[in-house]
């Protein structure tokens, strides 16, 4: 896990970008200035017992122009966008909106935390929608364990390790042996056609 916000012995200035702030709120991070660092959002936000700095201190890193230490953290990965902490800030700051700005500049330059996890499941989930519409959580799962650990050469031993989950998952109704396709999955098609080319147009 990396080093918390408080216990680093000295931040960079030298280091931070101070456009970063600009470029966040470019990409859909709104208000993020307007944080006063009160911590609503890292008290109510049901991952932060995995990320490894909170929302809040996520924000403030951003004010600061640490650019490299937010891109390559975990916690714009863990975010669930539940969006419990965009309603709930006092000072209108588009928390979610932020940690999905930051994941689209991580992608964009090519950025990948020390655990590359994150990245793995967010592709292969919207990878799994184009194809279908929805998701398939038998899929999702499978190419999860195939790509996220490439360290860990048994696949089957995985599988194994999995299993019990997955069985608990299918005797409650939550994991299809088939996929749903959904009507008219080319509409969806073409939502993603649409922002790859503006994707290629910035
Ligand atoms: S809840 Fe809003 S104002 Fe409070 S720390 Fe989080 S982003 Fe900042
Ligand atoms: S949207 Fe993300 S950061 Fe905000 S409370 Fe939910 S999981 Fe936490």
């Amino acid at each position: 896990m990396a080093m918390a916000i408080e216990e680093a012995e000295a931040i960079r200035l030298d280091r931070c970008d101070p456009d970063f702030i600009r470029e966040v709120e470019e990409a859909g991070g709104l208000n993020v200035s307007a944080c006063y660092q009160c911590g609503t959002c890292s008290g109510g936000c049901p991952t932060v017992w995995a990320m490894d700095y909170t929302p809040r201190q996520i924000i403030r890193m951003v004010h600061l122009g640490m650019k490299d230490e937010v891109l390559s953290s975990m916690s714009i990965w863990v975010c669930s966008s539940c969006y419990t902490c965009q309603t709930r800030c006092p000072r209108g700051v588009h928390i979610t909106d932020v940690m999905s700005a930051l994941k689209s500049i991580a992608i964009r330059e090519g950025r990948t935390p020390a655990n590359p996890k994150g990245p793995v499941f967010y592709k292969n989930f919207v990878d799994i929608i184009e194809q279908y519409g929805r998701m398939w959580e038998l899929e999702l799962s499978l190419k999860f364990t195939h790509k996220s650990e490439p360290e860990v050469p048994n696949k089957l031993a995985m599988l194994l390790r999995d299993a019990p989950l997955g069985l608990a998952m299918f005797t409650k109704g939550k994991l299809a042996l088939a996929p749903h396709k959904i009507l008219n999955i080319d509409q969806i098609k073409a939502i993603y056609e649409n922002v790859r080319r503006m994707e290629a147009e910035k």
